[in-house]
């Protein structure tokens, strides 16, 4: 069976310099690829024009530049951009820009589907299609910079599209490094922000790389036995570890660590949530995101009504626990896209990223 050539994309510029010494090419001709790719966007190797023209030929003999391919985008009237893009194996992943929360942010995947089966969670249901390469965690960012105009412009990265970014630990890895390298975008990590539901292992592995983005934790419940009913993986990782791990972590100075909890109706939403929500993160440098469910068909819970939203958020407010309500943007876009992607014959992610991809904008109350 015939193998796809290798993707440059997806190399780091000491790799790609190897692989041009390979070819019997000087190396600094690795990192001017590396540029054309990442900074410039040019992904045909005819284009490169400061190579050799033989270069430029050997090279597009042997190898590829994969970019995923804008396949539908969809712009609300608040500004958020949904991006629908298809990969060389025709899966179709999304991404998502969100200005001005008060960065620009792209919010971006790592995986399609996710094998963690949150309950409240689409892509969940979906399970694990496949992980995405370094190279189509780069690409994302790279055609969505380059089509916002962004490229060569300061913006931030979420790690909150579909997937678990530590299920696909050495890609994102990988992707994090290839997007820090000022020779390509230049995103340094401090403006990347990874969400995980709590990879023990991987999250203690993250806490020893060089690179560090910011943390996310998706705690959503305050007991064992409510977060295992949601998160399924709390099973074999459960609160207090997931906790302890958390006050491990090397938080950089004057940062914190963001706690994600999706507010689903009556079942973890009641004060006395709020309150074990705030003693779980005492010592812990953290805030709290709160996410009010977005209901979409085949989830089995509802949100709960803004006043209840602002009670939950006004008790740990209260505690000097600092919070956030993200609400949704991009409500329209998410109107006119009723059946996007379908895998495996089932409705995907697609509608609920765009419909969870809330800026943390609007401030609970004080
Ligand atoms: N797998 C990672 C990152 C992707 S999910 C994680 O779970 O952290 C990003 C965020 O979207 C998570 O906090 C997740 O709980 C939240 N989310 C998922 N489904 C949602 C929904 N229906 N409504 C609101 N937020 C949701
Ligand atoms: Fe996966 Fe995150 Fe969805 Fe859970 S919430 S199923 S970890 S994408």
């Amino acid at each position: 069976m015939a193998t796809s050539p290798l993707n440059l994309a997806e190399l780091e510029p000491v790799a790609l310099e190897k692989t041009l010494a390979e070819l019997g090419a000087p190396a600094f001709h690795g990192r001017q690829i590396f540029a054309w790719i990442h900074r410039r966007g040019v992904t045909r190797f005819e284009a490169m024009t400061d190579l050799p023209a033989g270069l430029r030929q050997a090279l597009a003999e042997r190898f590829a530049i994969y970019t995923p391919q804008l396949e539908r985008v969809d712009q609300s009237t608040d500004g958020t951009t949904k991006f629908l893009l298809r990969l060389a194996d025709d899966r179709r992943i999304e991404s998502v820009y969100i200005p001005d929360t008060p960065a620009q942010t792209f919010c971006i995947s790592t995986q399609v589907g996710c094998a963690m089966g949150c309950a409240f969670c689409l892509t969940g249901k979906m399970g694990l299609v496949r992980n995405l390469t370094a190279g189509e965690i780069v690409g994302q960012v790279r055609v969505l910079a380059h089509h916002t105009g962004l490229a060569g412009i300061a913006f931030n990265i979420v790690l909150m599209g579909m997937g678990e970014p530590l299920h696909n630990y050495d890609a994102t890895m990988q992707a994090l490094r290839i997007l820090a390298d000022p020779r390509g975008l230049g995103v340094h990590p401090r403006r990347v922000t990874l969400s995980t539901v709590g990879l023990i292992p991987a999250l203690e592995r993250l806490a020893t790389e060089p690179l560090m983005p910011n943390l996310a934790i998706s705690l959503h419940a305050t007991t064992d036995p409510a977060r295992t009913a949601l998160v399924p993986l709390n099973r074999r990782y459960d609160l207090e570890a997931l906790l302890d791990a958390c006050r491990r972590f090397p938080v950089r100075r004057r940062a914190r660590i963001t706690f994600e909890y999706v507010l689903l109706a009556g079942v973890n939403d009641t004060p006395d949530d709020a309150r074990r929500l705030v003693r779980l993160l005492d010592g812990i440098r953290a805030k709290v995101n709160l996410l009010p469910l977005n209901e979409a068909p085949g989830i089995p819970f509802r949100r709960p009504d803004d006043a209840r939203v602002n009670a939950f958020a006004k008790i740990l407010a209260d505690k000097g626990v600092r919070v956030l309500v993200r609400r949704s943007r991009g409500r329209d876009i998410r109107a006119a896209c009723g059946q996007l992607i379908v895998e495996g014959g089932r409705k995907s992610a697609a509608q609920q990223l765009a419909d969870r991809m809330a800026p943390a904008a609007d401030a609970a109350p004080r």
